[in-house]
This record gives structure tokens, C-alpha cells and sequence, in this order.
């Protein structure tokens, strides 16, 4: 059985080795000419340099992706893991406290192993194609905060569902799951006020006149609450985008100010359009209310194969401790999950293409928001050519070549 689930591993770990490598060739290869959206807005130099940038990012997720796949082969097949959990049990043989450690010490392992990479990433690949635009002082102010709102996240989420798990042994699927549910709803709501301002400055659009036509947009999306805000992320990256978050009375569209620089007032409204083409076909909700479906049924599958109690003979061994059993399912489930990936990729890109026609009933045509994007594509350096088996893998938006080439074509319904 344990070589049966390496070769799991090893499968799933070469596919994604394989993608990105056939997704790099193809890349790299000649390619028809691009959509008219593109001309004059993208020359040669351009494409060399969103090439030379993807190349860079590949390099160092190849890296990063190899450290993992090392570390997850020493820990689990290399014996190291029936160690770690018997010393986690000799230093904390409570319950609770048992399945706090045994996370904890995984977790800070897998922050300082990642870290040198985060200092790469930000300070020399992003630095050296321009985006980079933090201090190390704010990498350390925000590295800090985060470290603390996870840790805070981390006690209250583990150590609450680990009481519960004793508590109401019989049935604690349901409770876990209840709680966990409730905690993340009560964080959509409030992450808003407490944990997005730590990080960055929200602020009414500054730009002159555009907020009378987005005051219309929305009248004519027929949006009445909700707030549309940009949002300092010049501060650290030049990286433009623009999202959407939030639920009941906290919904907001919020646009990067690197955003607002780099588009045209008709594109910036086409884009809005598209988000709240989001809203209004109730994308947010629907994807909330599947996630939740999710977790139910993984909580009781968890439950179920962990009463079971085989699960430490998957990988050979004679017991492990709770939390190790839960490491070694959601390790399994991670595995699984590689294959549900196409599946949510589609529908993501499903709701995409749904929210571009809303975007186009609104402003009248798709040219405003395929012109838009094409600028954000030139700015950001983005992968014009993925493979197209990457893009059905991964991609949650079309791939813009696609995209823009629909957008073109598109017309409002009812117009010939
Ligand atoms: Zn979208």
C-alpha cells in the first residue's frame, strides 16, 4: 500500500512537472497573429519580456515545487513521520495541546522553509521586471502581521474543532464542521474592518468624474448597497487588478489605484461591469454555499475514516496519533484534489464568460473591457500563450487571446 501511494505521488507530482513544462515549450513557439484589441498595444520587446518574466517565475517555482516534493518524500516515506509524531506525543500527550504542536511545529516549518523563496520572489524576480515596489520594512511589517493573525486563526479554528472532536465523540463531524462554517461567515463579514485595513489603505475613487459614472453603472446594474473603493496596492506591487468580496451588506468592488492609472474611465467602467456581473449573477453565493457542501461531506468522511482506524497502515505503520492521521488524510485528500482541479477551473472560467456578458449587456459592447484587459496584460507581463491543456487544468479566467477574441465578437443579446 505505501508504494502504491508513492506512486500516487509520484504520478500526480510529475503530471504537474509535465504541465508546466509542456505549458513552457508551447510558450516559446510561433504563434498566429493576435486579436486587433492588441495592436499598437503590445510590440515585440513586450512579448521578450513577458516571455524572459515567465521564465524567471517558472525557475523558481520549479525550485520551491522540488524543496517541497523532497521534504513530503523524506517526511512521509523516509520514516521521518512516525518520528515526529512520537516526540510530539512524548512532549505534549494531551489531547488539545498533542494536536496544537503537531500542527504548529509542521506549520513554522513550512513558513521558514518558504521564506528565502518570499525574499526571491519579492526583492530580486519582481524587483527586476519593475514590479516590486515594497521596503523590506514593509515585507517585514506585513510578514509579522500575517504571522500573527494565522497564529491567533490557527489556536481558535485547530483548537476549537480538536475540543469539540472530544467532546461529542460520536458525532463531531457535524459540530467541527459548524463551527468552522460559522467562524469563516463571521470573518467575511468582519475581515473588512479588522484584518484587510491592518494591510492596506481603502479609499473612495479618487479620480475625477468617475464617480459619477460608476454611481450609474450601478444604478443601471441595478446594485443598490455596496461600496466601490480603490485600494493602495501601488504601495507594494505594481501589479494592477480588480475583486470583488464580501457578502450581504459588505459587498464591495475594489479596484488596485495601479488599476486606475493604467486604464481608460470606459474600460475602468467595463471592468466594474464585469465584477459586478459577479454580484449579479450570484457567483459569490452560489460558490460559498459548494465550498460549504464541500466541507460538510469532507468532514464526514473524515470522521468516518478515522474511526475506522486503518488509516496508519496506508504508509506501513502500526499507529499515529490523531493529528497524524488528520496530516496523513488531508495529505491524501491533496493528492485526490489534483484531480478536481479541471472541474473547479472550468466552472470558474464558466462564471468568467457569464460575468463578460453581463459586462457586455451593461456597457453595449465587449470592446471597452477586451481593450482594458489587453492594457493590464501588457502592464502585468502575463503568459499570452499557455498550453491549452494548462488552461483547462488551471486557468480560472480564459485565457485572454481567447477571451478578447469573444469579447470582440460578443454582442448584447437581442443585437444582430
Ligand atoms: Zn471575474
Amino acid at each position: 500500500m505505501k508504494l502504491l501511494l508513492l506512486g500516487l505521488y509520484l504520478l500526480v507530482t510529475l503530471s504537474k512537472y509535465a504541465l508546466d513544462w509542456i505549458n513552457l515549450r508551447h510558450r516559446q513557439k510561433e504563434h498566429p497573429p493576435l486579436p486587433q484589441a492588441f495592436d499598437g498595444k503590445l510590440d515585440q520587446e513586450r512579448l521578450t519580456r513577458s516571455d524572459a518574466y515567465a521564465l524567471a517565475g517558472d525557475k523558481l517555482s520549479f525550485i520551491e515545487d522540488g524543496v517541497g516534493v523532497v521534504l513530503t518524500l523524506a517526511f512521509l516515506f523516509g520514516g521521518l513521520f512516525p518520528w515526529y509524531d512520537q516526540r510530539v506525543q512524548e512532549l505534549a500527550p494531551g489531547f488539545i495541546a498533542n494536536g496544537l504542536l503537531f500542527f504548529g511545529l509542521l506549520l513554522l516549518l513550512q513558513l521558514i522553509v518558504g521564506l528565502p523563496f518570499s525574499l526571491y520572489r519579492n526583492f530580486v524576480l519582481e524587483e527586476k521586471f519593475g514590479f516590486n515596489k515594497m521596503t523590506f520594512k514593509l515585507w517585514c511589517a506585513d510578514t509579522l502581521k500575517s504571522l500573527l493573525i494565522g497564529g491567533i486563526l490557527f489556536v481558535v479554528l485547530a483548537g476549537g474543532a480538536l475540543w469539540l472532536v472530544q467532546k461529542v465523540a460520536h458525532s463531531w463531524w457535524l459540530w467541527v464542521w459548524g463551527f468552522w462554517a460559522g467562524l469563516s461567515l463571521f470573518l467575511m463579514y468582519v475581515s473588512p474592518y479588522l484584518i484587510e485595513p491592518l494591510f492596506f489603505k481603502f479609499s473612495p475613487l479618487a479620480k475625477e468624474g468617475l464617480e459619477d459614472g460608476v454611481r450609474e453603472l450601478l444604478d443601471k446594474a441595478g446594485v443598490k448597497a455596496g461600496k466601490v473603493l480603490q485600494v493602495d496596492a501601488s504601495r507594494r506591487s505594481a501589479h494592477s487588478n480588480a475583486y470583488f468580496t464580501g457578502i450581504g451588506k459588505v459587498k464591495r468592488v475594489v479596484l488596485f489605484d495601479t488599476l486606475l492609472e493604467q486604464l481608460e474611465d470606459q474600460e475602468l467602467l467595463a471592468v466594474l461591469a464585469h465584477e459586478l456581473g459577479h454580484w449579479r449573477c450570484g457567483h459569490i453565493r452560489k460558490r460559498l454555499i459548494k465550498s460549504q457542501l464541500v466541507a460538510l461531506g469532507s468532514c464526514w468522511l473524515a470522521f468516518t475514516l478515522l474511526n475506522a482506524d486503518w488509516l496508519p497502515s496506508l504508509l506501513g505503520l502500526e499507529q499515529l496519533s490523531f493529528a497524524g492521521q488528520v496530516l496523513l488524510l488531508s495529505w491524501l485528500a491533496s493528492l485526490v484534489g489534483f484531480f478536481w482541479t479541471p472541474l473547479g477551473s472550468f466552472l470558474s472560467r464558466r462564471d468568467e464568460r457569464q460575468a463578460d456578458q453581463f459586462a457586455i449587456e451593461l456597457v453595449g459592447s465587449g470592446r471597452e473591457l477586451a481593450s482594458g484587459l489587453v492594457k493590464l496584460a501588457r502592464e502585468n507581463l502575463s503568459n499570452l500563450f499557455p498550453h491549452p491543456l494548462y488552461v483547462a487544468i488551471y486557468y480560472s479566467h480564459p485565457d485572454l487571446v481567447s477571451r478578447v477574441n469573444w469579447l470582440e465578437k460578443r454582442k448584447p443579446k437581442g443585437e444582430k
